[in-house]
């Protein structure tokens, strides 16, 4: 639908009721069958055990003094806990911020700071981290270890022994406070992003609207995508939430990853543009029969034709779908349509949403295959940042409508694509270059293992583009080879002027995006 250049999601009825997501959560668990498997995390766990955890430790938190509106903390690597504790944060009422497990004691200072935790749940590992901040006061009460442990602290195991009854509270849905998930921190400090109860119920209306995702009871899939970022949490979420069983991984291996597709014989994956690239290039890839696999997901950051177009050859798949969202909108913004087989496109508007594509200089509304802002408006969008007014301001524009920083355009079927965001643009004397397009033709090259492309200040163009390449274990390749490999495939104001510097890793955000922050850093 379009009207006055807004383009606009189906509408249709919603089938999710706008209350507590613990209301949600709770009345599908108790109506599931509770002998069927929902999480495989080393261990099976059925329904009626993801249920009765989930009952039984929101009235332990209640015992321990939490109330309604709290801070609950989670820092730890995925595992079916991790799932247990949110919905049982869901019940209560209270505000669950989910922390990277990898952030070290002064990142987790800078977290704590702005959003005291009332308890905090987490694992071993991450525990001794956060204890570091016993000495500057800004440790709750409690603790609470998913793992087995003999020291002081509680343990999740210990609480949710005890046999309770519980019903989840009633809250405002349009008002109070369900997750603080915080951003990638791609371009910035992570910002601590406040998403209601009612926010939480549009990832669940958009993954179960059968024309982006075709999920049927008793598929299965993976949960390797951190539980901390937006996109791994409302992938675990709504497959628990929908019947779809999850297989957990703590941290992506490519032998467990590739064995657990082949096992399970898993349909759908989710992944991120390293991921795909890992699917498009690894050798390893070709040892584990995958051929189950119909749908590829990815979400995170700008993919092109070249790298779709490899994985789904090797493969052999009709399309590779995308997800274009950010954390602020609770997710999705768009997605590519189950049947969809246009290429590079991140897909139709997704239900609830509408967008327009606002022109960077007049901040007009573009019609078709105009390139400008896109700016979302829909149910999933944030009441605001966590003690961050003006950032909060700055997000939205007159009319309400989320700034993405994101520059892209749709076509005449309503189709989107992204270019790229408004920030890494490389302006080379005023010409746009994406730096996306130059790193998804140099992966190409058979013996480029990563890359990421970056602009550098130069004095007669203003900038230009520079590529910083990771090489193939057992392959060789010179700078100049590159160069020429790229120049000879882009016009003249796209070629590599600023060189290749071969590097070991490519820096990237825990959600799997390039940090061109630390990539600057380093020139
Ligand atoms: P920060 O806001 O802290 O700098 P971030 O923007 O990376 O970090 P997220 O909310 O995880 O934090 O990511 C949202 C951004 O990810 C979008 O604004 C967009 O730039 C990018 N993105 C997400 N999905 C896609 C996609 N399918 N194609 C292109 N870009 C995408
Ligand atoms: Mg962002």
């Amino acid at each position: 639908m379009m009207v006055d250049h807004i383009v606009q999601g189906s509408c249709d009825t919603f089938h999710i009721p706008n209350q507590s997501i613990g209301i949600t959560f709770y009345n599908e668990l108790k109506r599931k069958n509770h002998e069927k498997i929902a999480l495989i995390d080393n261990e099976e766990i059925s329904y009626g055990k993801l249920c009765k955890t989930s009952i039984n430790l929101a009235s332990q938190l209640i015992k321990l003094g939490l109330k309604k509106g709290d801070v609950v903390s989670i820092v730890s690597q995925n595992n079916w806990k991790y799932l247990a504790a949110t919905i049982s944060g869901f019940y209560i009422g209270a505000k669950i911020n989910f922390l990277n497990h990898d952030y070290t004691s002064g990142e987790l200072k800078h977290f704590f700071t702005i959003c005291p935790p009332n308890l905090i749940f987490c694992s071993k590992k991450s525990c001794n981290n956060i204890l570091f901040l016993r000495n500057e006061g800004l440790l709750p009460e409690h603790i609470i270890l998913f793992d087995e442990d003999e020291t002081e602290y509680l343990t999740f195991d210990e609480l949710v022994k005890i046999d309770s009854d519980f019903y989840p509270v009633e809250v405002q849905p349009e008002t109070d406070i369900a997750i603080i998930p915080t951003s990638s921190g791609t371009t910035g400090l992570p910002k601590c992003v406040l998403l209601t109860h009612a926010n939480l119920r549009v990832p669940l209306i958009h993954f179960g609207d059968r024309n982006f995702l075709d999920f049927k009871e008793d598929d299965v899939t993976i949960g390797n995508l951190p539980f901390f970022h937006i996109w791994g949490n409302m992938i675990a979420l709504t497959s628990v939430f929908y019947g779809i069983k999850l297989i957990i991984i703590p941290k992506f291996r490519p032998e467990v990853y590739l064995k657990t597709i082949e096992d399970y014989k898993i349909e759908t994956l989710f992944t991120v543009p390293p991921l795909l690239i890992f699917l498009a290039k690894s050798p390893l890839v070709s040892f584990y029969d995958i051929s189950s696999v119909k749908d590829v997901i990815c979400a995170a950051a700008v993919i092109t034709k070249e790298l779709e177009e490899m994985v789904k050859d090797r493969l052999g798949l009709k399309a590779v779908r995308q997800l274009y969202g950010m954390t602020e909108a609770s997710l999705g913004i768009t997605m590519s349509p189950t049947k969809s087989e246009k290429v590079a496109s991140v897909g139709k508007v997704l239900p609830t949403n509408k967008i327009k594509v606002c022109d960077i200089e007049t901040q007009e509304a573009l019609g078709p295959h105009k390139i400008g802002e896109l700016r979302a408006k829909g149910g999933g969008l944030m009441v605001g940042y966590l003690s961050n007014k003006n950032a909060t301001m700055e997000a939205f524009d007159n009319e309400g409508y989320l700034r993405t920083g994101d520059l892209g355009y749709y076509d005449e079927e309503n189709f989107f694509y992204i270019v790229d965001r408004l920030k890494d643009i490389i302006k080379f004397k005023g010409f746009q270059i994406s730096p996306a397009e130059l790193e998804n033709l140099l992966i190409q090259h058979p013996a480029v293992k990563d890359a990421a492309v970056i602009g550098i200040p130069d004095e007669v163009a203003g900038e230009v583009a520079m590529a910083f390449v990771v090489k193939q274990p057992d392959k060789n390749v010179t700078e100049k080879e590159l160069v020429c490999f790229v120049n000879e495939n882009v016009c003249a104001q796209k070629r590599l002027y600023g060189g290749v510097r071969f590097i070991d890793e490519i820096p990237k955000t825990s959600s799997g995006k390039i940090w061109r922050l630390k990539l600057r850093e380093i020139v």
